[in-house]
């Protein structure tokens, strides 16, 4: 049985002070949600406040990006062990927006995941297809590169510590998210890949998490489905009450 996950990526949303807002807000409304694992990701000048607000409470902070060195002349960059140091436990890798604004691709992703890997930071992993891949039937085409390249040389034991996020582009943000049967057959392809290469014991434990346009109206439909996991949540996560919703809709 895998234990779900609910992520929220606040992406260039909240000050330091409205971080600790949030928390103040949010925690009690989650105090005796233990039935999932909870996860934020603030940006990164509010990491170290957002894990001195959850401390003593379960919930995980997570970054949002790290860079791929640990420390050097890499301007604007900030590295695996600095967001171990400021008490992160996890760190968003290859979010669409990533790839999309900054120039990110399998390659990078699959360094970042290794530098996360042995500073002990838990991966939080994204893939999904644009909206004309989607329309074109390429999907499966596309997730299976992603996963390919991203994951290219890493371990069965890598994976054990990795979450994946499958968040079609499509839904991301736009308020159209993928039906619940067409999440599952998603996650079902990337589950089936991981069997095939890493064995059943690996493909069983994998967590994938849906994104895109996750609400607490919509939240139970997807993760109702056999094979998600959980939710990376963007917008709705930025509320302390409709975050809630969605960690407390089981
Ligand atoms: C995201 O940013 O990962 C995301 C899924 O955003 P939203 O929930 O707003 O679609």
């Amino acid at each position: 049985m895998r234990r779900p996950v609910v992520a929220g990526n606040w992406k260039m949303n909240k000050t330091i002070t409205e971080t600790v807002q949030f928390m103040e807000e949010f925690k009690p409304l989650v105090k005796n949600s233990n039935h999932c694992d909870i996860v934020i990701a603030p940006p990164f000048t509010a990491l170290a406040e957002a894990v001195r607000a959850v401390q003593g409470t379960p919930i995980g902070i997570s970054a949002q990006d790290v860079f791929w060195e640990s420390e050097g002349a890499y301007t604007g960059a900030i590295s695996a062990p600095m967001l171990v140091d400021a008490g992160c436990r996890y760190t968003i890798i290859g979010h669409s927006e990533r790839r999309h604004y900054f120039g990110e691709n399998s390659e990078t992703v699959n360094k970042k995941i290794r530098v996360a890997l042995r500073a002990n930071l838990v991966p939080i992993v994204c893939l999904g297809e644009s909206l004309a891949e989607q329309e074109a039937g390429l999907t499966h085409q596309v997730i299976q590169a992603q996963y390919r390249q991203g994951f290219a040389g890493l371990t069965g034991e890598d994976l054990s510590h990795i979450i994946v996020a499958y968040e079609p582009v499509w839904a991301i943000g736009t308020g159209r998210t993928a039906t619940p049967d067409f999440a599952e057959q998603v996650h079902q392809f990337l589950r089936n890949m991981v069997q095939e290469q890493y064995g059943g014991g690996a493909a069983r434990g994998l967590k994938i998490l849906y994104g895109g346009s996750v609400k607490p109206e919509n939240v139970k439909a997807l993760l109702a489905e056999a094979d998600i996991d959980g939710a990376l949540v963007g917008g709705a996560s930025l509320n302390a009450s409709s975050f809630a919703g969605i960690v407390n809709h089981w």
